[in-house]
């Protein structure tokens, strides 16, 4: 860490906050709003996170937009009007430039700047900020508004550098775009982004081989205009409609169904289904109440799925290659597509099964795998992120002592909210790892988290407090409570990247708190009612309050009786009930 600096004796800035996507750009907004002095760090060249970085063809949100924008100035609001169910892209990225401009944020942006060390000064109350750019500033509260898909995995293959052709990350596009007219195309990896971008490419390509690892559940979209009478029920009262949205498990309106797959007679069930499959998105997700818990009510919906598939691909064999088996339905972050399936009943497109035919490498000429050799002009490769501890990782980060956070976190990623780090004063997440984040509409999720942070540093400075930390005993409290939350289900049993399991060596953790974003917003708002409840507030080195204990979970719902013996059996499994 460099000891001088020009601003090295300046006073320290109120808030440094990193990043300027959605989190970054409303928490400067609202740190600036409330007379602190903040300013914002960020990669890019511009604002946008999320929507800056992944420009490849096809990307497009997959909550409705009219759910998945500010809902914290009503003007803005009134004034936006998105042109479809799930905006593109460059449309987001029109939004996001939008809001900059509106609140004129850029004026406190450092853009091109990544923010490589941060340590935290025990004698100052403040943190010692280093940038790529040789900078050093300070600040009293780091605020890291990184997101949790900014980092692309460090994938690599043998022969890489040999490829005479173009490569390609979806997360990494270029901005000026790319014309695969005339071009043979290989993709690597089936997630969302590939999902999304693969029938737009192979709308362009001459030839496009989709290199398929792990078949995704996929939903349709039927993206279009917002219909008139939806748009009606948000435009008669958006505020209630916004309230609506927070005040549900994913943050989004999803018509959640209390009905059981398995007391459900199976035509009533292929009408449910067939309904919510019309809808397009994430409806499906509702359907019923026992699809992420009780295995014989998912194999119900995978069923209906995989003859959702069947219907769509001409050749039964290539429709069997793209149905999921190894995970259940859920477990993954599902994907919702524009013409996905039907896309490999072009002439144009090849669909490659790693698992049958396991990728060795790249040549000069393309991808070998241990069946054939297969030429490309470009690959594209849209192999996924080191999801939500990849960017935090990836800063030299020091609480109190010294300690590294890589450290504290080398068995997984352990907060108190997913907000705060003990041992790590001053220090906020938005959207952090052990907070609902991924598993939610982010826009809302992230809302949430500016707004109490940002209360809680009106509450400190009224207060005359220097620092806030989580006490290690709410930390693990949080811990075995998300533990608790999570297990029930069936979540776990995928190796997804919520469980940090396609970055090798990365510890096993479900990482996002699978409560629900309005259990989780009742439970933060009540921390903060019983006096910050797990924290340890200090001025200077005298400890002003300090609570360690973490009180308040929500009282267990009722759980459904024929959920009940599977719920006990995996809670009693994973050492969280007493056995009986
Ligand atoms: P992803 O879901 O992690 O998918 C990565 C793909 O690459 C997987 O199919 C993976 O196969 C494959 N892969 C990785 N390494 C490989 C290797 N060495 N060899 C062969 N295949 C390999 O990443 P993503 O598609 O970028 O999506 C990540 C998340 O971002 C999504 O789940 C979603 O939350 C978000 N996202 C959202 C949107 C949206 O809102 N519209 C769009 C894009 C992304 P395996 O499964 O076998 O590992």
């Amino acid at each position: 860490m460099a000891t001088s600096s020009p601003s090295k004796s300046a006073q320290p800035i109120d808030a440094l906050i990193v990043g300027a996507g959605f989190a970054g750009m409303y928490m400067l907004h609202k740190l600036r709003g409330l007379g602190f002095n903040a300013s914002a760090v960020e990669a890019g060249s511009g604002v946008g996170g999320t929507w800056y970085w992944n420009r490849y063809p096809g990307a497009r949100v997959d909550i409705q937009s009219l759910e998945y924008s500010f809902g914290f100035d009503e003007e803005l609001e009134k004034d936006w009007r998105w042109s479809e169910r799930y905006a593109p892209q460059p449309e987001l990225l029109q939004y996001a430039e939008h809001v900059a401009e509106r609140f004129d944020l850029k004026r406190d942006i450092r853009f091109n700047t990544r923010v490589t060390a941060a340590h935290w000064d025990e004698a100052a109350q403040a943190w010692k900020v280093e940038t790529d750019k040789g900078e050093a500033m300070r600040c009293r509260h780091l605020i890291l508004a990184t997101g949790c898909l900014s980092i692309p995995t460090d994938v690599t293959f043998p022969g890489l550098g040999t490829y005479k052709g173009d490569i390609y990350r979806t997360s990494r596009w270029p901005h000026e775009g790319v014309d695969f007219s005339g071009k043979r195309v290989g993709i690597i990896g089936t997630g969302s982004s590939a999902i999304q971008s693969i029938p737009v490419i192979a709308q362009q390509a001459e030839q496009l081989t989709v290199f398929q690892r792990t078949p995704n559940y996929s939903m349709p979209a039927h993206n279009g205009p917002i219909p008139e009478a939806d748009f009606q029920a948000w435009a008669k009262d958006p505020r209630a409609y916004r309230a609506a949205s927070r005040d549900t498990v994913g943050g989004f309106q999803n018509e959640p169904s209390e009905a059981m797959a398995t007391a459900t007679a199976p035509e009533e069930i292929r009408a449910e289904l067939e309904r919510r499959w019309a809808w397009g998105g994430f409806r499906i997700l509702g359907a019923f109440a026992d699809t992420a818990v009780d295995p014989e009510a998912n194999r119900i919906v995978h069923e209906f799925v995989a003859g959702k598939i069947r219907q769509q691909v001409a050749d039964p064999a290539v429709a069997e290659k793209l149905t999921p088996k190894d995970h259940p339905f859920g477990t993954k972050r599902p994907c919702v597509d524009t013409g996905y399936y039907a896309t490999f009943n072009r002439p144009n497109v090849e669909l490659v099964d790693l698992r049958a035919e396991p990728l060795s490498g790249f040549t000069a000429e393309g991808i070998r795998t241990s069946a054939k050799d297969y030429a490309f002009d470009a690959v594209v490769l849209a192999t996924g992120f080191d999801a939500m501890t990849g960017a935090i990782d990836r800063i030299d980060l020091r609480g109190a002592g010294g300690r590294r956070i890589k450290d504290h976190w080398a068995e997984g990623p352990r907060t108190y909210l997913g907000l705060m780090v003990a041992g790590f004063p001053n220090l906020f997440t938005i959207t952090g790892p052990g907070s609902p984040s991924v598993l939610t509409n982010m826009i809302n999720s992230i809302e949430q988290h500016v707004e109490w942070i940002a209360d809680c540093l009106v509450s400190l400075k009224q207060r005359q407090q220097t620092s806030i930390e989580a006490s290690p005993e709410a930390e693990a409290a949080w811990c075995r409570h998300s533990t608790e939350a999570v297990t029930p289900t069936m979540l776990p049993q995928a190796n997804s990247w919520y469980m940090g399991a396609n970055v090798p060596g990365k510890p096993r953790m479900f990482m996002p708190y699978a409560g629900g974003l309005n259990t989780y917003t009742e439970i933060c708002r009540q921390v903060v009612a019983k006096g910050y409840e797990g924290f340890i507030i200090r001025q200077g080195d005298r400890v002003l309050s300090e609570s360690r204990a973490f009180t308040s979970q929500p009282a267990p719902g009722e759980i459904p009786e024929n959920l009940l013996p599977i719920i006990m059996g995996r809670l009693m499994a994973a050492g969280l009930l007493p056995a009986e």
